[in-house]
């Protein structure tokens, strides 16, 4: 199996582990399957979730270097649960049991243990800069912690990230240090492009959501789950996944191409609304960000759509392929108020768009909605509504309850490597 650009079909043809090592391609574009698995194994769902992504992703792994040894790295980093919250049909993947409370805990941790691996390997060192603005850098800092022959460098804009966030940026030791940067996100961002550009600077690394090793187990989750609902119901689902630069979602179009008994692909966006734009005007106008409450999918030009460009290139196919509705505030509050009401079910803002976009448009159809995170992450916009507090999961409440440490810097990445 092979992995290409999205840019130059006809260019470099990678293994798997060699996409994962270099993250972007030489071109620019992002690594896609040259072809999907042409037919899903035949996999028991009773060896439990992690066995039944780890035999999904064998596929692209066929003569791969890390063949041998993707049934380890699927069990250490797939070591909490997947639940499959049924109800009647209208059932719901909460996908937040990781150490972060969020589905990124699952892309984060396969690529931090497939990194590990290759580069025990090669016997190399890298490090890794991530640059966040609060929950892509939590996930990051928790899966490399402790992983050998890396070193994770996270940056995030002082006074400007929420104080749990924070802790899951902080709150590590050893192999990871954090840096608290007297500036905006994007001086931070900037901060981590300079410091690729600088011909000094040596294996420098990133772990950004476009990364191959971050998308393969998100396919892998899809499949299990329409299985796992195929099995329960005899039907195939209509997945509703809340969706920002639509990682998530690419997953689960590569899971549908390689057979996954999936009916439909939806996108719950919030009031970012370059796709369902898209989808009603033909033209594709990506643009800022504007903040919303379900902040983890505030992106207008959202990173992963040259994958689907890829996959749907002309508009008849992908409005053929892909539906999205756009979701507000205020109905991110009644959902949440709702949800909690009728089903006593506490969603955190981005399950929230999910939920809104099922009752809203598939209220008689069979359904998954994806719970991306746990709603304690998102405590001071849920327990208002709900009138009570939420319960923290463990992982959250051991995070929050490590010592604080960071380094406040000024703009200049030099100051990284003092
Ligand atoms: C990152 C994130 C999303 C959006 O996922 P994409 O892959 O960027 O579309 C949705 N919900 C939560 C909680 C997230 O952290």
């Amino acid at each position: 199996m092979k992995f290409v650009s999205t840019r130059s079909i006809e260019g470099e043809r990678l293994s798997a582990s060699e996409a994962i090592l270099k993250g972007l391609a030489a071109d620019g574009g992002l690594f896609i399957p040259e072809e999907m698995p042409s037919s899903l194994p035949d996999f028991t769902l009773d060896k439990g979730a992690w066995y039944a992504m780890y035999t999904a992703m064998k596929p692209f792994f066929d003569g791969d270097e890390l063949e041998g040894e993707l049934e380890r790295i699927c069990r250490s980093a797939f070591d909490f649960p997947i639940a499959f919250h049924t109800n009647d049909g209208k059932d719901t993947l909460e996908l937040f049991y990781g150490p972060t409370a969020a589905f990124k805990d699952f892309g984060a941790r396969f690529l931090a243990y497939s990194m590990e691996t290759l580069l025990e390997r090669r016997n190399e060192d890298i490090t890794i800069l991530v640059a966040t603005s609060g929950d892509t850098g939590g996930a990051v800092a928790s899966a490399f912690h402790g992983r050998s022959h890396i070193s994770v460098k996270v940056l995030f804009p002082k006074g400007r990230v929420a104080e749990r966030q924070r802790r899951q940026l902080t709150g590590w030791d050893g192999n990871v240090s954090s840096y608290e940067v007297e500036g905006s996100f994007d001086d931070c961002q900037k901060m981590v492009k300079d410091a690729f550009m600088d011909p000094e600077l040596k294996g420098l690394s990133s772990a950004n959501s476009i990364n191959l090793g971050r998308l393969l187990p998100q396919y892998a989750y899809y499949v299990w789950a329409s299985n796992l609902y195929l099995e329960l119901y005899g039907k195939k689902p209509v997945i509703i996944i809340p969706s920002g630069n639509v990682g998530n979602s690419t997953g689960a179009f590569w899971a549908k191409a390689a057979g996954a008994p999936i009916e439909m692909i939806v996108l719950a966006v919030n009031e970012n609304r370059t796709i369902p734009d898209y989808l009603e005007s033909g033209e594709y106008s990506p643009r800022p960000s504007v903040e919303t409450l379900a902040n983890a999918m505030d992106v207008g030009a959202p990173s992963n759509m040259e994958r689907l460009f890829a996959l749907f290139p002309t508009y008849d196919e992908f409005s053929a392929n892909v539906s999205s509705w756009s979701v507000s505030d205020d109905e991110i509050r009644e959902t949440i108020k709702e949800e909690w009401e009728e089903n006593s079910h506490i969603i955190c803002p981005h399950t929230a768009c999910g939920e809104r976009v099922r009752r809203d448009h598939f209220r008689d159809d069979p359904t998954i909605v994806v719970a991306t995170a746990h709603p304690a992450k998102f405590e001071s916009i849920v327990e208002p509504i709900v009138g009570k507090t939420i319960a923290i999961p463990r992982s959250l409440f051991d995070i929050m309850h490590k010592e604080s440490r960071s380094t406040e810097i000024a703009v200049d990445y030099h100051l990284l490597f003092s």
